[in-house]
């Protein structure tokens, strides 16, 4: 008999990695209470409907994506209910807002998940069938100041303030504004007469899109499309005074709180709710999965799926990728801290014993110190030095004569003449 394994796209987490999740699941639960944010659990499964009239049936996620089937009917003459197993859970959140008649309260709901979603996507580094998500979502009447460009970047500078109290760097927050309701259509039109001579060039899906929902064609991947997707017009020539200002004035929030960001007029995302501010934290150490998180207004949400007005924000933060960025980064932390403070490369053999006595007097200041040989060439001496120290301290005649040193840094790539009695201190001196 075969052995069974983990269904393709899905994992099992086990110790010690479990101990990281958690940790990460903690400070953001911190993180978000200090916010005043409460946690909410919606099901694993909706009704299908959810997703087409939320997500939108010409998206990725609910065209090719989801895990979708049929429940068995409980009478002959009832039509079976289709199921699906949520794909995100921003649509589960406004859902039960309206059921349970949330907005009622004339507050704003600020609410956070942790759960699995479910996406039938091809599976890589990064990327999985069953994967977690850390989401929040801030929804409320247009009374409770929902709308408020004050809340985008409140959002967005507690999503800062957690990447930093997770000790997360190189994070880049990538933003646009995608236009409102009312800006929608002239851009939608706009899409729709510059795709019309050029879409018989793209891909089946495109040229489906470019009629149902040109928006789409922005954020497909195919590479033949590219090119014709690089010329057509941006969002941001087709917005309102009111939706320019919304922008400005979450931009000159972040400003004033130090949240540092990048304006990428590319910037969709793949959810057709979102409206105005759309967002995304990249980090370049994933690869080509490079999105830590996306997130954005949805105004017209909640009416899309049967409720009352209820504009909000919110954000999903993907967790198996904020994982593995950690991960990585202690990786990188730890050989960081195995590095020899200093190579020490005699550059002839006639420097050997000369080379020795230096590096005896930095091993004895307290610094770790590997020495080379005269007989390699400067090349190979390179080559050791860059795996094994920080820096590489290059000795030869010139040298040795003068009491001058060249200092190389492999971190900074800078080199720099340092005289010998200087030597230790700048050798200790790193980040
Ligand atoms: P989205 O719900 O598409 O806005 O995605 C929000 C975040 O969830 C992304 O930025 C990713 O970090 C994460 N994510 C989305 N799809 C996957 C997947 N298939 N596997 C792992 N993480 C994912």
């Amino acid at each position: 008999m075969s052995t069974l394994k983990a269904v393709r796209g899905t994992r099992d987490l086990l110790p010690p990695e479990t101990e990281l999740w958690n940790r990460v699941e903690a400070t953001a639960r911190r993180v978000f209470a200090r916010y005043n944010f409460g946690e909410i659990r919606t099901p694993i499964f909706e009704d299908t409907q959810l997703f087409a009239r939320g997500v939108g049936e010409e998206t990725d996620i609910v065209s090719k994506e989801m895990y979708t089937w049929d429940d068995r009917a409980r009478a002959q003459s009832e039509k079976a209910q289709s199921l699906t197993l949520r794909p995100e859970n921003t649509a589960g959140v406004v859902r039960a807002y309206i059921e349970h008649k949330l907005g009622e309260t004339g507050l704003l709901q600020k609410l956070y998940y942790i759960g699995p979603q479910f996406r039938r996507e091809r599976p890589q580094k990064g990327r999985y069938r069953q994967f977690w998500q850390i989401g929040a979502e801030v929804i409320g009447p247009p009374s409770a100041g929902s709308e408020s460009p004050l809340r985008d970047a409140e959002v967005l500078e507690m999503l800062a303030t957690l990447l930093n109290e997770l000790g997360i760097t190189g994070w880049t927050l990538e933003i646009n504004s995608v236009g409102s309701a009312t800006d929608r259509p002239r851009y939608l039109a706009a899409l729709r007469e510059a795709l019309a001579p050029v879409k018989h060039k793209m891909s089946e899906d495109n040229q489906r899109r470019a009629e149902t929902n040109p928006l789409r064609v922005l954020d497909s991947k195919d590479p033949q499309d590219q090119e014709i997707i690089e010329k057509l017009p941006k969002v941001a020539d087709y917005l309102d005074e009111d939706s320019k200002t919304h922008f400005t004035a979450v931009l000159a929030a972040l400003d004033a709180c130090g949240v540092s960001y990048h304006v990428n007029p590319r910037l969709v995302r793949g959810l057709d709710y979102y409206t105005r501010t759309a967002f995304e934290f990249t980090h370049s150490g994933l690869g080509a999965q490079n999105a830590l998180l996306g997130g954005g207004r949805y105004d017209g949400l909640s009416e899309a799926i049967g409720g009352p007005k209820a504009p909000g924000i919110g954000f999903a933060i993907g967790l198996d990728r904020l994982v593995l960025t950690l991960q990585a980064q202690q990786e990188q932390e730890q050989q960081q801290a195995a590095l020899a403070d200093a190579f020490i490369a005699p550059l002839g053999e006639a420097q050997n014993p000369a080379a020795l006595e230096l590096a005896r007097d930095l091993r004895r200041s307290g610094l770790h110190i590997e020495l080379g040989d005269g007989s390699f060439r400067l090349k190979k001496s390179f080559e050791i030095a860059n795996k094994l120290a920080r820096k590489i301290v290059l000795f030869g005649e010139d040298e040795l004569r003068s009491g001058i040193l060249t200092v190389k840094d492999f971190a900074t790539g800078e080199q720099t003449k340092i005289p010998r009695a200087e030597l230790a201190r700048t050798l200790k001196s790193h980040p």
